[in-house]
C-alpha cells in the first residue's frame, strides 16, 4: 500500500487535508463570504477537481437560510454548490474513469452505503441510510459535514464523478447536474413521450429544463408561471402553452387533461388546484421544495385515480445518462454568469424569481 492516506487510513487516522479557498454563509442570515476548508488529500480512489464553474441551486439559497430545518437543519458554516463542472487534478491510483486533466463533474451527492437495495438498482439518492449529500451532509471521513461548490476544489469517489461529455459549453453543462437530473429523472420515470400532454409549474432553473426535456420527449408541453414577463421565454424555450397562473380561469381551461405535470415551484402555492388538470391515472409530481406543508382535499385526487408524488435529482447511472443525451441533443442550460463576489446580490434576485434561468458562478473569480 503506497497511498498515504490509505495507509493513515488503515492506522485509525484522518487522511492529510489541504486547504481550498471558499464561500460560507455563517449563521441563517445565508450572507455569504470568503471561507477557508479543508479538503481531503485523495485516496487511492478518490478524483480531486478544481472546480471552474458552479450553479447556483434555490436549495443553496434554501440551505444556507436554514428553511430545511424539519428536514436537514444547516451546519454553519455552510459551504454550498451542488452543480459543479471542473477539470481533474489528481487521480489517485485506483481511479479507472478519469485520468489528470479531463473534465468532469459532480452533482448532489459524493457517497452512499452502496449496498442496500435502492443504491444496488442505482438510485443512490433514495440510499437506505443516506446518501452522502455534496454539501451540509455527515462526512463520513473528515468527521463535521461535507462542503460544496463554491469553492476551488472538491475531492471526491470516482464512483460519484460524472464524465463530461459536452466540452463545449462547461458553464452551461454545470446546471445539468441538479435542475436537469431532478427534472430528467421523473419525466423518464412516469415515461414522458410523444403524444401525451405535459404541464411544468415555474420558470425558473428547474423548470426552464422541465420544458426542454418534456419537449425533447415529443410532449405537449404546457409552462405554468406567475410571471407576465416569462410567456415569451417559456415559448423561445419550448413550451406549446404558456398559462399565466394568476389569472384562474386560465388554469381551469386546462382541466381533466394532463397525463403528468411537473411542480418546480420554490415557494408556497395552491398544489391542489392544480391536481383537477390530471387526465384519468395523471400524476403529479413534486420536485420543487417550499418548507411549508400544504393542504390538499381528498377528492382533489379520488375522482380520476390521480397521484401526488415527489421525486429526488436522480442516481449515477442515469445522471450520466442524462448528460449524454443532453450532449447528443444540443440540449444545456440557459445562463447567467457570475463572479463568486456577486454571489449575495445573485440570492436577492434568485429570491425574486429574476434569474434567466441559472446563475452559474465562473470560479475563476475565487482564486
Ligand atoms: P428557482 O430558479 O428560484 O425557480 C423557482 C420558480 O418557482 C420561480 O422562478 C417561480 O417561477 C416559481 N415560484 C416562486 N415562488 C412561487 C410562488 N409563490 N408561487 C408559484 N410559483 C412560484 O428555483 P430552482 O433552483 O428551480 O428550484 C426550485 C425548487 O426545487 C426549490 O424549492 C429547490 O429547492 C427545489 N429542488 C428540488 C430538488 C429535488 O431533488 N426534488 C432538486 C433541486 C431543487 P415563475 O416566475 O415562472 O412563476
Ligand atoms: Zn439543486
Amino acid at each position: 500500500m503506497t497511498d498515504t492516506a490509505q495507509q493513515t487510513a488503515k492506522e485509525g487516522q484522518k487522511p492529510k487535508t489541504f486547504a481550498a479557498k471558499a464561500f460560507a454563509a455563517q449563521d441563517t442570515s445565508g450572507s455569504m463570504a470568503p471561507h477557508i476548508l479543508q479538503r481531503r488529500e485523495p485516496r487511492p480512489q478518490d478524483v480531486q477537481i478544481e472546480i471552474l464553474y458552479c450553479g447556483v441551486c434555490h436549495s443553496d439559497l434554501h440551505q444556507v437560510k436554514n428553511e430545511w430545518v424539519d428536514f436537514q437543519a444547516t451546519v454553519y458554516p455552510c459551504v454550498p454548490g451542488h452543480e459543479i463542472v471542473g477539470r481533474v487534478v489528481k487521480a489517485g491510483s485506483a481511479v479507472k474513469k478519469f485520468k489528470e486533466g479531463d473534465f468532469a463533474a459532480v452533482g448532489c451527492m459524493v457517497d452512499s452505503d452502496r449496498v442496500c437495495e435502492n443504491c444496488r438498482v442505482g438510485e443512490e439518492q433514495y440510499c437506505v441510510t443516506g446518501a452522502t449529500f455534496t454539501y451540509n451532509s455527515p462526512e463520513p471521513i473528515l468527521g463535521g459535514v461535507t462542503y460544496g461548490g463554491y469553492s476551488q476544489s472538491i475531492v471526491v469517489d470516482e464512483a460519484f464523478v460524472l464524465r463530461v461529455p459536452n466540452s463545449a459549453d462547461l458553464a452551461g453543462t454545470a446546471p445539468l447536474l441538479c435542475a436537469g437530473i431532478t427534472t430528467y429523472s421523473p419525466m423518464r420515470h412516469w415515461k414522458v413521450s410523444k403524444g401525451q400532454k405535459v404541464g411544468v409549474i415555474g420558470l425558473g432553473g428547474l423548470g426552464h429544463m422541465g420544458v426542454k426535456f418534456a419537449k425533447a420527449f415529443g410532449a405537449h408541453t404546457v409552462l405554468f408561471t406567475t410571471s407576465a414577463n416569462k410567456v415569451a421565454d417559456g415559448k423561445r424555450l419550448g413550451a406549446d402553452e404558456v398559462v399565466l397562473t394568476t389569472n384562474p380561469a386560465e388554469i381551469e381551461k386546462h382541466a381533466k387533461s394532463f397525463n403528468f405535470i411537473l411542480d418546480t415551484a420554490s415557494a408556497e402555492h395552491d398544489i391542489g388546484s392544480y391536481l383537477p388538470l390530471l387526465k384519468m391515472d395523471g400524476t403529479f409530481t413534486l420536485v420543487g421544495a417550499p418548507p411549508k406543508p400544504f393542504p390538499i382535499a381528498a377528492f382533489q385526487l379520488i375522482p380520476g385515480r390521480h397521484s401526488l408524488a415527489g421525486s429526488g435529482i436522480g442516481g449515477i447511472r442515469e445522471t450520466q445518462e442524462m448528460l449524454d443525451f443532453c450532449a447528443d441533443k444540443g440540449i444545456t442550460a440557459d445562463i447567467e454568469m457570475i463572479k463568486i463576489q456577486q454571489i449575495n446580490e445573485a440570492y436577492e434576485r434568485l429570491m425574486r424569481g429574476d434569474v434567466k434561468y441559472r446563475f452559474v458562478i465562473d470560479m475563476a473569480s475565487l482564486k
